[in-house]
């Protein structure tokens, strides 16, 4: 049987696996983390994407598992409610998608359906890969060396398996924002709406889950820079945990509404999680024997709202073009065609993004302002709806189900 090793166990990892393994592929997982990561927020599924999990039997599961979020409300800094965008069940209903589900909990699922089937390793990472045309001889930090068919870096926009096979030919298009990610305590005043209050350069928003708690992220709008290789770190990506919490006490300690709250709990948050927000240009998606899905590939960033739709999809597509190839080379430029009219659909941000609706004036803060209460309203609900739904279902699903193996 071919054997495919995949680094990096979230979402497209797992669900590249899972369809692998329907192909009777032999699979192996390796993570970095040392235990699987429970962490993140809400992720939506969007468009083809449910169709995927559909036919991959979860999307029930995945249905179950949303966190009952009835919609997306924008607040002022004193609380005030601009606009309110409620999810309606339609496509275009908005920021809120039906499927609006925590990525660990959708991690999990996807993780637990291949367990049995898939080896998986976590605490590890691959540190050399030599493709000799036959296979790729693979080692590890810390486990043995090993040979695999081919090998698939899933291990997201800081991908190193990447940077192994690719050098420093991917470039990272910073998007002008940093987003910090935490779980905190839920209280009384916390409802099932999305609540963004609009901030000068930034936002601080609270979201419901299905476990109990709150989650909060803050957005920070900081200069674009130039594009850069992928390996270079910026902004947040360089600081410390320690120095992320000092650097939002500095920046946002009086900056209205419920974000004091958020930053008192920013030291026993169990999951703080932040980054510079970028987009993934590569050239090429794979290199011999070795290919890159989802965010290592690709990332659209999180306010594309389409990234793990794209992992979803990509790694299904994948999938299928290396059943359907004897050679993974040939089978990489097949699943590469498919993908790239959808990649660069979900990557073309709508202009102003996201600057617009994070402005660092009080002139661009009230524009804002004037604007959601216009789109809250009569005709410009339905404008805004639109807007703000991302282009998930511009992608016809291709039906590999003549290799499925069960
Ligand atoms: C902890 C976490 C929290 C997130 N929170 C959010 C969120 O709140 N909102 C949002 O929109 N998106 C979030 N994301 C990103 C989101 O999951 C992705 O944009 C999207 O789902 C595509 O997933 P992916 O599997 O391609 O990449 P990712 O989800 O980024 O997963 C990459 C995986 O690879 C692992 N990894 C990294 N380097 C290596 C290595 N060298 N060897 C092995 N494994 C490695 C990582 O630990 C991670 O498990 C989060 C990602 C993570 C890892």
């Amino acid at each position: 049987m071919p054997s495919v090793l995949i680094s990096g166990a979230s979402v497209a990892g797992p669900h590249l696996a899972l369809w692998l393994n329907r192909y009777g592929f032999d699979t192996v997982l390796v993570e970095r983390a040392p235990e699987f990561r429970d962490g993140g927020q809400n992720i939506d599924v969007r468009g083809t994407a449910r169709e995927a999990l559909r036919r991959g039997g979860l999307e029930k599961a995945v249905l179950d598992a949303t966190t009952g979020e009835r919609g997306t409300r924008f607040l002022a800094e004193d609380g005030s409610t601009l606009a309110e965008f409620p999810v309606t069940g339609s496509e275009t209903s908005g920021a809120t998608a039906e499927a609006e589900v925590l990525r660990g909990d959708l991690a999990r699922l996807l993780l637990d359906a291949v367990e049995g089937r898939t080896e998986t390793v976590f605490g590890d990472r691959i540190t050399a890969l030599r493709d000799d045309g036959d296979g790729v001889g693979v080692e590890f930090e810390h486990g043995p060396g090993r040979r695999f068919d081919a090998v698939v870096a899933a291990d997201g926009i800081r991908s190193t398996t990447r940077s192994l096979a690719f050098g420093d030919e991917a470039r990272i298009r910073p998007l002008g924002l940093e987003m910090t990610y935490l779980t905190i305590p839920r209280t009384a005043s916390d409802d099932d709406w999305w609540r963004w209050c609009t901030l000068r350069g930034g936002s601080a928003n609270l979201r419901p889950d299905r476990h109990g708690t709150t989650r909060a992220l803050i957005s920070e709008t900081v200069d674009r820079g130039d594009e850069h290789p992928a390996s270079e770190r910026r902004g947040a990506d360089l600081r410390s945990p320690e120095e992320q919490r000092a650097h939002l006490r500095e920046r946002f300690g009086d900056a209205g509404w419920e974000t004091s709250r958020i930053l008192a709990a920013l030291d026993d948050a169990p999951d703080l999680y932040f980054e510079s927000i970028g987009q993934v240009r590569a050239p090429r998606w794979s290199a011999g024997r070795v290919a890159l899905t989802g965010d290592a590939a690709w990332c659209a960033s999180p306010v594309s709202g389409v990234g793990t739709s794209l992992a979803l999809v990509g790694s299904y597509v994948l999938a299928g073009e290396l059943a359907a190839h004897d050679d993974p080379r040939e089978a990489f430029a097949a699943y590469e065609q498919r993908m790239r009219p959808s990649v660069e659909k979900g990557q073309d941000l709508p202009p102003g993004t996201p600057q617009l609706a994070n402005p660092t004036s009080r002139l661009g803060l009230a524009a804002l302002h004037a604007g959601l209460r216009a789109a809250g309203t009569g005709p410009g609900r339905a404008l805004a709806g639109r807007l703000l739904t991302p282009p998930a279902d511009q992608f016809e699903l291709p039906d590999y189900s003549r290799f499925d193996r069960g």
